[in-house]
């Protein structure tokens, strides 16, 4: 009996050329081919003649090309395709308002399609718009046709009918040696199909099955699937827990009087975040922490008790924000808290900097405790004398490689990485899952929810009417543009030339000040205090006040273009007000070409402050990886399973996981682990968070 692991060629069937083709989709091994899931099937029970077609709903149907060419739609002076297709019935045009480059191919005159699509009359005749369809090649016909019959995903050089036999040679080859890394007493408890069983109905439909986006079969192969993720997740989670870090000795006496000094008392959840971070701390293996938690619900004093407890052992901690203001800001925060306290703190940002010189050396001497920074920090020449402590912030905004340099700098430091973008746990638990998660899920006290509306363009005066009446009452405001100036984009308002606009004929009574991220830091800095100090009222802005920016009494943020910002983004900023004790608002002024479309998108925002929610909607709209910002390495590369659509079951995998993990036999918890290792191992070393 041929392996599983046996490359492709071991097939009968399958020569090499055959495997360079496969090759190209990933598929080398045998079991590799196994899981080659079907993009569609043709159900052709469904099958009808060209003449029984109605207008509704999607409908299915075999028909041979009697003739295609290229088209030019005069109305639209779009150039585009056409072929018409004849069964004994009857004849219907296909449409496509595009060329694409397989159409030639598979329109040639006399070959026969499958076509599925929905149909509409025009003129009397009938139509069919941007159908799917697929070679239904003459030996299939003459072979006897299956009921339901898998549709591979195209692969160049190798024809369907191809793909189903060499399917079915390493089914019939290796059926009886497919087994589940599932242990069997997991399996059997979870009360789900065998693997092998699957396997089968998925690559060899019967009759009767029920043709869905998630068929019972498909999700066994899924839950196979995330069940080896989250079981390397677990070995990785394992060897970091192995590594010896720094049993920290908080001092407790001064940061009890830190805390005091606070000008307001802890939320419950911040108190209980600071537990989970001491008790990390003070274990013998390095914390490896994520702390989730909405904009403005108080994450910066949790790095603050951090910092401070890895002063009182002795150690320094670099605390890395994305951008210099934060930075700046953060550095501010700390300084203010530590104050009298006798910890030294020191700001470093790639920004020309007199004293940078000293700062350096206070680093590499030991004679600074708390270092707050940006990506600067990462330099070579910045030395520390004893890194206990690295704390990141916004770490999306970070690569992987960026957080590993930083971690490098000391001896396996405590890692404690936040976030504002609230992650679906579904997601969390792919993209985290060997990190322990704090989540800060209470605001402080007295935080008014912002009030959120979106606008049309027309709707303009509206807005500056209210954005208006808050100056007056002696609030400030934000009002953010997605691009810096004009040569960026013609059609777009733009920060600079509104800056000016607004300053000249909107609201000539107030001080108006530009901010964006091509200024020089100084300018930038000088700005951001005019706002702080109240001296200006109004801060137009591009995005760079996107991230973690803190003046209470901003209470209005209007954002323009809100169409062209992702949900979560718009939430981000959202977050610069309703700081304070105020009524805040934030209005969304939607005005694209889209706007009807963006509207409805924005709605989300006015419905709900709850950023968990907001996320999950931008994740269904933007998928995973734009929503998250992940760089470099990346979201995981599932073969079957869809990290949106199929969060409920890496919850079930994850159980599954941990049950093996914990209860398996060695001898089935080896071969799980060198699966686990084998599938994803490379992987996880690269997206090591920290
Ligand atoms: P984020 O989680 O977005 O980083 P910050 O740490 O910047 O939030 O905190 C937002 C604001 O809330 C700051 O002005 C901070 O001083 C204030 N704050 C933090 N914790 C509390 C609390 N428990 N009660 C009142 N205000 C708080
Ligand atoms: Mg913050």
């Amino acid at each position: 009996m041929v392996s599983l692991d046996a490359p492709i060629t071991e097939l009968s069937g399958a020569g090499p050329k055959t495997a360079q083709y496969l090759a190209k989709r990933g598929i080398r091994s045998i079991e590799d081919l196994l899981y080659f899931c079907p993009a569609s099937y043709r159900d052709r029970r469904t099958i009808k003649t060209i003449e029984g077609i109605t207008e509704e709903g999607q409908v299915q149907f075999v028909g041979r090309v009697v003739s295609a060419a290229p088209a030019l739609y005069r109305t639209t002076s779009r150039r585009g395709y056409q072929a018409l297709l004849e069964d004994d019935t009857g004849r219907i045009t296909l449409i496509w308002f595009r060329r694409l480059p397989f159409l030639n191919t598979l329109c040639r005159r006399g070959n026969l399609l499958f076509v599925s699509g929905k149909a509409s009359r025009y003129r009397g005749g009938l139509q069919m718009i941007h159908p799917d369809i697929s070679l239904v090649e003459d030996s299939d016909e003459a072979d006897g046709l299956l009921v339901v019959e898998p549709v591979y995903p195209e692969v160049e050089g190798i024809k369907q009918g191809n793909l189903r036999k060499l399917v079915a040679t390493a089914f019939e080859g290796c059926g009886p040696s497919i087994r589940s890394y599932i242990p069997l007493e997991v399996e059997k408890s979870g009360g789900i199909t065998l693997l092998g069983d699957a396997l089968r109905s998925i690559h060899f439909p019967e009759e009767g099955l029920v043709l869905g986006e998630r068929t019972p079969s498909l999700e066994r192969l899924i839950l196979e699937e995330f069940f080896l993720f989250q079981y390397a997740l677990l070995i990785r989670r394992g060897q970091i827990k192995k590594e010896k870090g720094i049993p920290f000795v908080p001092h407790e006496v001064r940061h009890r009087r830190l805390m005091e000094g606070l000008p307001f008392s802890l939320t419950e959840a911040q108190e209980r975040v600071f537990g989970e971070i001491e008790a990390d701390m003070r274990a013998a293996e390095p914390m490896n922490r994520l702390l989730q938690g909405d904009v403005g619900s108080g994450k910066t004093i949790c790095a603050a008790y951090a910092a401070c407890l890895a002063v009182d052992s002795g150690f320094q901690a670099a605390f890395m924000a994305p951008t210099e203001i934060l930075a700046e800001q953060h550095y501010g925060t700390l300084d203010r808290i530590f104050a009298g306290s006798g910890i030294e703190s020191a700001l470093l940002t790639g920004s020309s900097n007199a004293h940078k010189r000293d700062i350096l050396e206070a680093i590499a001497s030991g004679a600074v405790s708390v270092v707050v920074g940006t990506h600067a920090l990462l330099q070579e020449r910045v030395r520390f004398r004893k890194l206990g402590l690295v704390i990141i912030d916004e770490q999306q905004r970070f690569g992987v490689i960026q957080r590993k340099m930083l971690r490098q700098k000391g001896l396996n430091p405590d890692v404690l990485i936040m976030t504002a973008t609230p992650i679906p746990r579904t997601l969390s638990m792919a993209v985290y899952g060997d990190l322990d998660v704090s989540i800060i899920d209470e605001m402080p006290k007295g935080r008014q929810p912002v009030r959120t509306k979106v606008f049309a363009e027309k709707e303009r005066g509206v807005v500056y009417r209210l954005i208006g009446e808050s100056l007056r009452d002696g609030r400030q405001v934000y009002m953010v543009y997605p691009l810096v100036d004009e040569s960026d984009r013609m059609e777009l308002r733009n920060a600079t030339d509104m800056a000016e606009h607004l300053q000249k004929e909107i609201f000539p009574d107030h001080t108006i000040a530009l901010l964006h991220g091509r200024m020089k830091t100084e300018e930038k800095e000088k700005v951001m205090e005019g706002f702080k100090s109240r001296a200006t009222d109004m801060l137009v802005a591009t995005t760079v006040i996107e991230v973690g920016i803190d003046v209470p009494n901003a209470a209005v943020i209007a954002v323009e273009h809100a169409e062209r910002f992702g949900l979560s983004q718009l939430h981000q900023l959202r977050g610069r007000v309703g700081r304070a004790e105020f009524a805040s608002s934030c209005f969304l002024i939607a005005s694209g070409k889209r706007t009807q479309a963006a509207a409805k998108r924005l709605r989300v925002m006015e419905e709900t402050t709850d950023g968990f929610r907001i996320a999950e909607e931008d994740m269904r709209l933007r998928g995973p990886g734009e929503m998250l910002g992940v760089r470099q390495a990346g979201l995981p590369n599932f073969r079957i399973g869809d990290i949106v659509r199929d969060g409920d079951i890496m919850t079930r995998a994850r159980k599954m996981a941990q049950e093996a993990f914990l209860q398996g036999k060695p001898e089935e918890t080896q071969k799980t682990k060198e699966a686990a290792l084998a599938r994803w191992g490379k992987r996880l070393e690269l997206y090591e968070v920290s």
